[in-house]
């Protein structure tokens, strides 16, 4: 069942599945299998080793938005803190918060300014010139119909003239037949909506709604909620990475 109300709470650890590979890692440098189940897909899995890539190794578009990172950055469901730390090393100022408790206990044994907070729990009442969402940012807005409470959440976290930079990806191309037009019901949901619930040896999470959207109609809400867009990079496969600015 899908709730309305957008979560503020963080995880408890003996659920977090993603913070128990991301520590294995950090400590062994080794990970079983970290699963990711959808109602929709087969089970996937997520490269640990991955989620501590470096800024060399990053897909391109994450390097943009590394390097377009300025002032006061936030760096959103930070994870292992890779994207953090690529800044730190750039001499830039990042401050990192993940809903993960596992997580953010290696981000700070990595150096990394990390705080257990969820990115809409209204007592983190911090300004920032920039938020980074990375990784399928998108995804945690969860559903279209968070995004009036996403970008109301934004507005309160943005110093004045600063700027988000999120990427996403068009999943269009999981329904596109040979001949380019699309196997979607328009009575379902919308097709970059899915649920996932992550498997971690035997440390299984709750189910999240995570949202994947297309540039339009990504750029359809953010007109709706008083933000101006910009499509800063295409990648090689339906991604993109886009800021978002407060309409003046
Ligand atoms: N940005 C990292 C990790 C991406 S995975 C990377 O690129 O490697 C998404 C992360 O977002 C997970 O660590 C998850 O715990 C965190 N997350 C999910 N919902 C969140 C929320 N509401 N607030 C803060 N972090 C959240």
């Amino acid at each position: 069942m899908r709730s309305n109300k957008v979560k503020t709470a963080v995880l408890r650890p003996d659920s977090d599945p993603m913070g128990a590979a991301i520590y294995d890692y950090h400590k062994s440098g080794n990970a079983a299998a970290l699963v990711v189940h959808s109602s929709m897909f087969e089970d996937d899995e997520i490269p640990v080793p991955d989620l501590f890539r470096v800024y060399e190794d990053m897909p391109e578009l994450e390097r943009i938005a590394l390097d377009l990172a300025e002032g006061r950055i936030l760096d959103v469901g930070a994870g292992s803190g890779c994207h953090s730390l690529a800044l730190k090393k750039m001499d830039k100022t990042a401050v990192a918060i993940d809903i993960s408790p596992l997580s953010v206990e290696v981000m700070k044994e990595r150096g990394v300014d990390a705080h257990e907070v969820n990115l809409y729990d209204p007592s983190f009442a911090e300004k920032f010139d920039t938020v980074l969402m990375l990784m399928n940012g998108t995804g945690i807005i969860g559903t279209l119909e968070n995004m009036p409470s996403f970008f109301a959440r934004m507005k309160e976290l943005l110093n004045p003239g600063g700027s988000i930079l999120i990427d996403s990806s068009d999943l269009r191309y999981l329904f596109e037949e040979e001949d380019g037009s699309l196997m979607i019901d328009l009575a379902d949901d919308y097709y970059g909506l899915l649920d996932y619930q992550m498997q971690y040896r035997d440390v299984l999470g709750e189910p999240f709604d995570w949202l994947y959207v297309d540039f339009d109609t990504l750029a359809f809400y953010a007109e709706e909620n008083g933000f101006e867009i910009e499509l800063v990079a295409e990648g090689e496969h339906y991604d993109y990475l886009a800021r978002l600015t407060p309409a003046l």
